[in-house]
């Protein structure tokens, strides 16, 4: 009712109010114009409030029922939101505040508890398998390409060009180009390889030092998979869970 200036008893013609004769006013002009400002400021603040609440979730809380993410949802003006399962299952909800709380204790018990060794072990095994499988395609390429030259050599007659010959140095130079990059997957993984233990080295560094408020969002983001919301706990399913020395579960 009070963003309608009907209610005062006039109307609004760009930005100029005109008095209606024939309603009659239930607040005044000006009462109006006030609760008008009140209301869009309020209504600002509204949106304000819950842009910054959503900056500030970055991980989307589940429903154990329904398996569906939940929404934001706003109390009013000045108050914290809380996520609440938008598929009827309104005993299921979590504040904002207590969200943050559970993700920050995951993120501390994680920490405490990551094996480096562990993904030291499983990074290295991981990159030799990768590597094996590229070594095996290299082989079976360079084969492919010394078939193909030799086929070329004894068969034909090089100086009298055919078009069987022609497709034949055709098919060498795409194997010579698949070599090419089997010969720069072959690179990187090497380099990979090289930069496992300063990795390692940089995990432990990084650890042990205090992480910056966003620091610590990022590293969440990057180690919880799902965040399911019972009745009265949270339960966390984490990424790479394998290097942890113990389940980490609130
Ligand atoms: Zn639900």
């Amino acid at each position: 009712m009070l963003k309608q200036p009907f209610y005062a008893g006039y109307y609004m013609t760009q930005n100029e109010y005109h008095r209606l004769p024939h309603v009659p006013a239930i607040i005044t002009l000006d009462e109006y114009k006030s609760a008008n400002k009140k209301l869009e400021q309020l209504e600002k603040q509204y949106y304000e409030l819950k842009a910054k609440t959503q900056d500030n979730v970055f991980i989307r809380p589940i429903c154990f029922i329904c398996n569906s993410e939940m929404s934001l949802k706003m109390n009013t003006v000045g108050t914290e939101g809380y996520f609440l399962c938008n598929r009827k299952h309104e005993l299921v909800d979590i504040s904002i505040q207590q969200l943050n709380k559970v993700i920050d204790e995951i993120v501390t018990e994680a920490l405490n508890n990551l094996n480096t060794n562990e993904l030291e072990k499983k990074c290295i095994s991981f990159l030799t398998s990768l590597k094996k499988a590229n070594d095996q395609d290299k082989t079976a390429c360079l084969q492919a390409i010394r078939h193909i030259e030799y086929k070329l050599c004894t068969t034909y007659n090089l100086s009298k060009p055919c078009n069987e010959a022609q497709k034949l140095l055709e098919e060498i130079r795409a194997l010579e180009s698949k070599l090419n990059n089997i010969v720069q997957k072959e690179q990187k993984i090497n380099e990979c390889l090289r930069e496992i233990n300063e990795l390692v080295r940089l995990i432990q560094v990084m650890l042990r030092e205090n992480l910056e408020d966003h620091e610590r969002r990022l590293l969440a983001k990057m180690m919880i998979k799902n965040l399911i919301v019972h009745h009265d706990y949270v339960i966390c399913e984490l990424f790479f869970h394998e290097f942890f020395k113990s389940e980490v579960l609130t």
